[in-house]
């Protein structure tokens, strides 16, 4: 516990101290570490108190509250979801987050996170694909070019050792943009045409494409075997991307099953259909890829306990980095039942 003194003022990392931060450590060390925090949430997933997102849907799209807690430190953050965000010039995904003392309740770290959600998925996407893409993984196809993308690909890259990346997108701005970015990070890039032409040979298939509908990025003969699938642009009721026939063809491993049978491609299957949760996979309590020739599918929709690690290692790398500012958001009177009078005497102050 925080000694109460000290807890007046909260950290709080901006957008500039974010990216600030994200560059003191690196990128992809960045992503690596915080994939390590994860795995160690994961492995501890049981202590965890859990719930499906609160989700309110628009014709727009979707704002989401992600809360959890380890019994010391809570956690939630904000999120929404537009696709449409862009044509206006502005983000599909935006984000901050909150950590706070379960013994006080008082928070202790206030976060932007819309780069941190960014970061955190790539390295969510990547510890999953360490457990379960074919051994000797190299290659990998993106599809779907925006705001995500880098980060998949570096995260792959540290975490999974990927050296080749083949991008596509319908539009071929975003492609053009996503390569221009990933020049110079020790990475062979190539631009496909087609969702096909990408997919073609790779050991991996990413798919993190935004829109507010039953899409169908892959379809079922796009897909032969030995491939791992990392879907992580279906996360909400009525978007997915993959054809419903590679589901069937699939060994699918999922965060926490009640989201996901609401907001996965698993929304397509019937509310049986067998799936493996990747924490149990983490703790050896149930099995991965089974063999050589197998499609896994990561089934990602992004949960609390992901952005509570991300959370956890930025407060944890304050220790040591500075790139924080003390916000006044917690009225702390000296005495603690005399909040009035703190209000009182500020009119003269
Ligand atoms: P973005 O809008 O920046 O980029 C999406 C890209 O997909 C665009 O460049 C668009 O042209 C492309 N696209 C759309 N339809 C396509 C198609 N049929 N074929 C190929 N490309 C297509 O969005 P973003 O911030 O990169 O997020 C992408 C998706 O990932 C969103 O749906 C978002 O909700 C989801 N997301 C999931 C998680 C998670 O944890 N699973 C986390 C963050 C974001």
């Amino acid at each position: 516990m925080i000694a109460p003194s000290k807890l007046a003022y909260i950290p709080f990392v901006s957008v500039e101290n974010m990216m600030k931060l994200v560059h003191a450590i690196g990128l992809e060390r960045f992503m690596a570490e915080l994939a390590a925090y994860i795995e160690a949430d994961f492995r501890r997933w049981e202590l965890f108190d859990k719930t499906p997102r609160v989700a309110a849907h628009s014709a727009e799209g979707v704002i989401e509250l992600m809360p959890t807690s380890d019994g010391e430190v809570y956690g939630f953050k904000y999120v929404n979801g537009h696709p449409s965000n862009t044509k206006a010039g502005l983000q599909t995904v935006t984000a901050f987050g909150l950590l706070a003392d379960v013994a006080t309740g008082y928070p202790v770290l206030l976060s932007e996170m819309t780069i941190l959600t960014a970061l955190r998925t790539a390295a969510m996407s990547a510890v999953a694909a360490r457990f379960l893409a074919p051994k000797g993984s190299k290659s990998m196809a993106i599809i779907g070019n925006g705001a995500q993308s880098e980060f998949q690909a570096l995260a792959f890259k540290a975490v999974c050792g990927i050296t080749d990346i083949r991008l596509h997108d319908i539009d071929t701005a975003a492609t053009d943009k996503c390569a221009t970015n990933l020049a110079g990070h020790g990475l062979k890039i190539v631009k496909c045409k087609t969702a096909q032409d990408a997919v073609e040979g790779v050991d991996i298939i990413t798919t993190v494409t935004a829109d507010k509908q039953y899409a169908t990025i892959l379809t079922d003969n796009m897909v032969g075997g030995s491939v791992h699938i990392n879907a992580v642009g279906g996360d909400c009721p009525g978007k997915t991307e993959l054809h419903r026939d590679i589901l069937m063809r699939s060994a699918i491993f999922v965060e926490y099953p009640p989201q996901t049978r609401i907001e996965g491609e698993i929304q397509q299957l019937d509310d049986d259909h067998p799936v493996t949760e990747l924490w149990q996979v983490m703790t050896g309590a149930a099995k991965g890829r089974t063999s050589a020739e197998a499609i896994t599918l990561f089934d990602s929709v992004g949960f609390a306990i992901e952005d509570f690690s991300a959370l956890r290692y930025v407060r944890d790398q304050l220790k040591t980095h500075p790139f924080h500012q003390q916000l006044d958001m917690l009225a702390d009177p000296d005495d603690p039942r005399d909040l009035f009078g703190m209000v009182a005497r500020a009119k003269n102050a």
